[in-house]
């Protein structure tokens, strides 16, 4: 397609979700993506909010029926202690289930699905360069045997992920104000060997040190996606060798050493590092930048793929609106309402790192309506402004750090 209404780097969550949002909308859309699918992405563990959004795409039904592992909520642990939160219990009403998904074939499935819908997409095509000068955005693409295309869209959606390809073009990056942290991760053998639900998320913290943390998520039977995050420091003893890096780790966490003590890496253990993302603006004069492409925080909540997807639905909200004759105040309608849900997930994360949220999962006494709001967030309903664990969060969060101790929202850890 040389002049489609929407041109979307990237078949990514963000960017399939989008194609097929605005080809069911009735627009021509072509999708340029750079790798061949499948291919593997971390980021598999999904939260119920992405399932509204699913469906507003139309493509919940094939998430439904993948047979991926259910996910109905998270389990926190720290030394003896356990937290766990059920997504049944959340303030606000919605679905109480979601999958944990192997990328791979999630991310072919929502290609496909907006290949249903009309979309085009080509794989193996690299966008290069896109100039804004002139009456139509000039896009040029690249394919893998080194031809070059140029693509003149009404529109353009940057939804390239790491490749960040407008923030980089057009001076955008920005910083996230996040520290500095690393993470080591592969799949491994697991038969159930750890003494945890397989339907909910693990998140386990470093006995000793509060900042380093893992993850379990359960892929599917004999399969389980395994990390570690933490501070860039804890993983400079290791230099380049990650599956030492990842191996010593897990040897730390007791959970892991009695479960995997010899853990089976099914393919080389990857590593991450700078991965909180920012950007000076998420849209302009034809074009809007999603998901990753625009903001990433951190792993711990599993917020990526849902800031991903909504993202992808304001943004097409927002395109077909205006394509329908409206004026749409594209700051207020998508990138306002896209930071209102991310602001909320880097509070909670800087509490996490500040060490309040972790006081308040392990104190001894519970208040069930505090649980439930807090639910609501872990749960993705960021954008739930009845729920004043949202609406005022940063607020909430300074007043839970006098309450139980650690930061607040301020992310430094009172030790
Ligand atoms: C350690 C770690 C763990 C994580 N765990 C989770 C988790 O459990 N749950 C969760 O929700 N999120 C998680 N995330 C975040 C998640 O990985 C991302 O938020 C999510 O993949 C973003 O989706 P996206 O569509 O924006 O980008 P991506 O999924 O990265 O897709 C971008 C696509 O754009 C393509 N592309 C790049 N450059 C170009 C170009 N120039 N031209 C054409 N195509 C291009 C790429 O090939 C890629 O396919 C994790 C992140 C990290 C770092």
């Amino acid at each position: 397609m040389e002049r489609p209404n929407v041109l979307v780097i990237g078949a990514g969550p963000a960017g399939s979700c989008a194609a097929a949002m605005l080809a069911k909308g009735g627009l021509s859309v072509q999708v340029v993506e750079a790798q061949q699918f499948p291919r593997f992405v971390i980021g598999e563990s999904l939260l119920p909010q992405c399932m509204d959004i699913l469906a507003e795409a139309g493509l919940v039904e094939r998430v439904e029926q993948a047979g991926y592992q259910i996910k109905t909520g998270g389990t926190f642990r720290h030394r003896e202690k356990t937290e766990i939160f059920d997504f049944s219990q959340t303030f606000t009403d919605g679905w109480d289930y979601t999958y944990q998904v192997m990328r791979d074939r999630f991310d072919q499935l929502l290609v496909d699905g907006a290949k249903e819908m009309g979309a085009q997409v080509a794989f193996g095509h690299r966008v290069e360069s896109v100039d804004f000068g002139g009456d139509a955005p000039t896009v040029v693409v690249a394919s893998e045997g080194g031809e070059s295309h140029t693509v003149r869209p009404e529109f353009v959606i940057d939804a390239s992920g790491y490749g960040r390809v407008l923030p980089r073009l057009l001076g955008l990056e920005a910083s996230a104000g996040m520290a500095g942290r690393t993470s080591v991760f592969c799949h491994i053998r697991d038969d159930g060997e750890l003494a945890l639900d397989y339907r909910r998320i693990s998140i386990l913290i470093h006995p000793e040190i509060h900042e380093v943390w893992y993850w379990h998520i359960p892929l599917h039977a004999g399969r389980s996606s395994v990390g570690v995050v933490g501070p860039d420091s804890y993983f400079e003893r290791f230099g380049g060798d990650h599956e030492a890096a990842l191996r010593t780790a897990m040897s730390e966490l007791s959970d892991f050493a009695q479960a995997f003590p010899t853990p089976e890496f099914l393919f080389p253990v990857q590593r991450k590092t700078a991965f909180a993302k920012a950007v000076s603006r998420m849209c302009g004069p034809g074009y809007a930048i999603l998901g990753n492409a625009g903001e990433f925080l951190d792993p711990v909540f599993s917020s990526g793929v849902t800031v991903a997807l909504k993202s992808a639905s304001l943004a097409s909200r927002a395109l077909l609106r205006e394509r329908a004759g409206e004026t749409v105040d594209w700051e207020q309608a998508y990138e306002a309402e896209l930071r209102r849900g991310i602001d909320v997930f880097k509070t909670y994360v800087n509490a996490w790192y500040g060490g309040t949220l972790q006081r308040i999962f392990f104190a001894e006494q519970k208040v069930e309506s505090v649980k439930r709001k807090i639910c609501s967030v872990l749960a993705g309903y960021a954008w739930d402004r009845d729920n004043e664990y949202v609406a005022s969060h940063a607020r909430v969060m300074q007043a839970l750090g006098s309450l139980f101790g650690g930061e607040g929202a301020s992310g430094r850890l009172d030790q």
